[in-house]
């Protein structure tokens, strides 16, 4: 995963810096959120800022996302410096989302992250967006080595760690979850309540449908399908047969049991004793009390990322920044272009035993 150049290993440091005044810097930048979290490397999160781009209609678009990246980096950047109480001197690593995200809005997080580092001369390392969001979950509830199933806007797999890795047992073969629930929203006229994710205003209406609508199901061995899912929905929702109430809910069940059969699976296979979900629709109720139904029944400890860090975030940037860094693992500035399709299980992480 990590150039092994260059490396400054803890051994070289300090006894005092190895302790507790050594903090990691992370940035976040793969698709709508900028973030800033400030890590200690002994796993206190001591700041975590973001500012998110909304688009005023749509989707998001990658280069309007950068932009808003690029105008509010400086703003994020010095809230989490204060909120935490370092100044930039303090800090011993940058770490920044390497990929896998949007070009554009990746390319200036990691602008950002390569002028910091250059500018305190400290060493960068380049974080996998995917590995970060099971790592924060797992220092957020204290699991070890769980099932993780991992669903935002961008992603959605099942992965479990075996043999230096995070293995993908089962994943999307289309879109991500996130992306199924905020493309329907969106088809629905939902809005953006309060700053409040658009997956939340489904939630929201789905607690409210009493008929469960026949859709799709689309389970492919240990991976899934949701775009058939989402047109089918979509066309029962122009043809205005169906309360918008039952289709949110439908829509929920549908897709919710089919990552649930994939989780369920995976955790039967590799008698795990843990289930972690992590990632932006780790918020969702139903699908945390889905999870922690097959979990129980196969004597599994069920946890859930806090919502603070379920959807992307510095925090989770710096904390695996922290990890890697720990193992004597930094990336050079000329190596740190970014990795738009950077898959979990290409990445080797060998802060796990
Ligand atoms: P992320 O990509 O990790 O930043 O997460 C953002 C995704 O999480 C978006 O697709 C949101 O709609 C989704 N999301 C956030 N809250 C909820 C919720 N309560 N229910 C379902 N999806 C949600
Ligand atoms: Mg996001």
């Amino acid at each position: 995963m990590y150039p092994l150049k260059n490396v400054e290993s803890m051994k070289n440091m300090p006894k005092k810096q190895r302790k507790d005044k050594t903090y990691c810097l992370g940035i976040e930048s793969t698709a709508d959120d900028f973030g800033v979290g400030i890590a200690s490397f002994t796993g206190e999160i001591l700041a975590n800022k973001s500012d998110s781009y909304i688009p005023a209609e749509g989707g998001i678009h990658p280069r309007e996302a950068a932009r808003h990246h690029a105008e509010v980096a400086d703003k994020v950047l010095n809230d989490a410096l204060s909120a935490a109480g370092v100044k930039p001197r303090d800090l011993s690593v940058i770490a920044f989302s390497q990929g896998p995200g949007l070009g554009p809005c990746l390319r200036t997080g990691a602008t950002v992250a390569r002028a910091l580092a250059s500018y305190l001369n400290i060493p960068l390392v380049g974080v996998n967006h995917s590995v970060a969001h099971i790592e924060i979950g797992k220092l957020k509830t204290g699991v070890v080595d769980p099932v993780t199933l991992y669903a935002s806007g961008g992603n959605t797999m099942v992965t479990a760690f075996e043999s230096g890795r995070y293995r993908v047992f089962g994943e999307t073969l289309d879109i991500a979850l996130g992306n199924c629930l905020d493309v329907f929203a969106r088809e629905a006229g939902l809005k953006h309540k309060k700053g409040l994710p658009l997956g939340a205003a489904v939630e929201r209406l789905a607690t409210e449908g009493k008929n469960l609508v026949s859709l799709p199901y689309v389970v492919k061995g240990m991976d899934l399908s949701l775009s058939g899912l989402l047109t089918a929905t979509t066309a029962l929702l122009h043809r205005g047969s169906c309360r918008l109430e039952d289709l949110c809910y439908s829509l929920q069940e549908n897709a919710f049991s089919m990552v649930t059969e994939v989780t369920e699976r995976a955790l039967a296979h590799t008698e795990k004793e843990e289930v972690l979900l992590t990632g932006g629709v780790a918020a969702n109720k139903r699908l945390q009390s889905m999870l922690s139904v097959i979990a129980q029944e196969h004597d599994a400890r069920f946890n859930v990322v806090p919502l603070e860090f379920a959807t992307d975030n510095g925090a989770m940037i710096a904390w695996t920044g922290v990890l890697a860094y720990r193992h004597g693992l930094v990336t050079p500035l000329e190596e740190s272009f970014v990795k738009l399709r950077w898959r979990v299980d290409k990445v080797d992480v060998p802060w796990i035993q």
